[in-house]
């Protein structure tokens, strides 16, 4: 099945959310799902534009909000493939606290976020992945935060599934976003996606210098969340590959009882004028 469309992305030449929509098209059609099954939900910035740029359901949401909206979807017509996407800003500021509760959550959702640690859309400001020094408009003499550690703060949260890509990968990109749907619950993707026009420190070239592929090293074991957890501290989570990922946690869904019988969206829910007009009185 094809997940491309006819849209042509407006974003800069060379930007690395082209690859991430690339590497999403291929993985969605590796897994053999149709079109009109996947519902890919975005938040605001340049990469929550990715969700016009597919062949599937879109909804382009408001910032911050991706998360909530794509559990409403999932609880409503579980049978989707709901697959949300986003910046950096957009999860990790604004909607950090919907990322944090949905990965305690866990609903059955794949999270990739393109993480180009500024504010691209609004033309370059320091966000909260950006490192400490970083110059920009917002940050004239360079930023005095520090830096979020986005999948240390999965892990704490008690995330089931974790991972990172970056860009220029697509190969191995793909492969996660795979494994990030076959998991039975909340898995996080966060993927290095150079901003070319505004992020003049962190570049392809200066990522390729610093990344650490996981998937050279024999002795990680992902399944490991010690280990997980000492490799993002020590690397500074420079690292690309499977960081965790734990089979045995239970997704929301199928903690419900009856919950996989039918979708909300398939259920009959014929009423009566009587019944309509008592709810209508209800709510008024
Ligand atoms: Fe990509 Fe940066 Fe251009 Fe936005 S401003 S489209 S993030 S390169
Ligand atoms: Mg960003």
């Amino acid at each position: 099945k094809d997940f491309r469309n006819k849209v042509k992305p407006n974003w800069c030449p060379g930007c690395g959310d082209f690859s991430v929509l690339a590497a999403m098209q291929r993985a969605f059609a590796n897994q053999g799902l149709n079109p009109e099954d996947v519902m890919l939900v975005s938040g605001i910035g340049c990469s929550g534009r990715i969700s016009g740029y597919m062949n599937a359901y879109g909804f382009h949401g408001i910032h911050g909000r991706a998360l909530p909206i794509a559990q409403g979807l999932k609880l409503a017509n579980r049978d989707l493939t709901v697959v949300v996407a986003g910046g950096d800003g957009d999860g990790f500021a604004i909607g950090m606290s919907h990322t944090i509760h949905a990965i305690r959550r866990n609903m059955d959702i794949t999270y990739i976020v393109m993480d180009n640690q500024v504010y691209g859309l609004t033309k370059g400001q320091t966000s909260p992945r950006s490192d400490v020094g970083f110059k920009t408009k917002s940050t004239p003499d360079g930023s005095i935060e520090s830096s979020i550690a986005p999948l240390e703060m999965a892990l704490t949260a008690g995330a089931g599934f974790v991972a990172q890509g970056f860009s220029t990968n697509l190969k191995q990109l793909t492969r996660l976003i795979q494994e990030g749907l076959q998991h039975k619950g909340f898995s996080l993707i966060n993927v290095y996606s150079p901003c070319v026009t505004y992020n003049k420190i962190n570049t392809y070239d200066w990522f390729k210098e610093h990344l650490v592929n996981l998937d050279e090293d024999e002795g990680y074991d992902p399944s490991n969340r010690m280990m997980a957890m000492q490799k993002l501290m020590e690397s500074n989570g420079l690292v690309t590959g499977l960081i965790y990922r734990n089979e045995n946690r239970k997704s929301y869904e199928e903690q419900i009882p009856g919950f996989r019988e039918m979708p909300l969206t398939k259920q009959d829910v014929k009423i009566g004028k009587e019944e309509f007009e008592d709810l209508l009185t209800e709510f008024a």
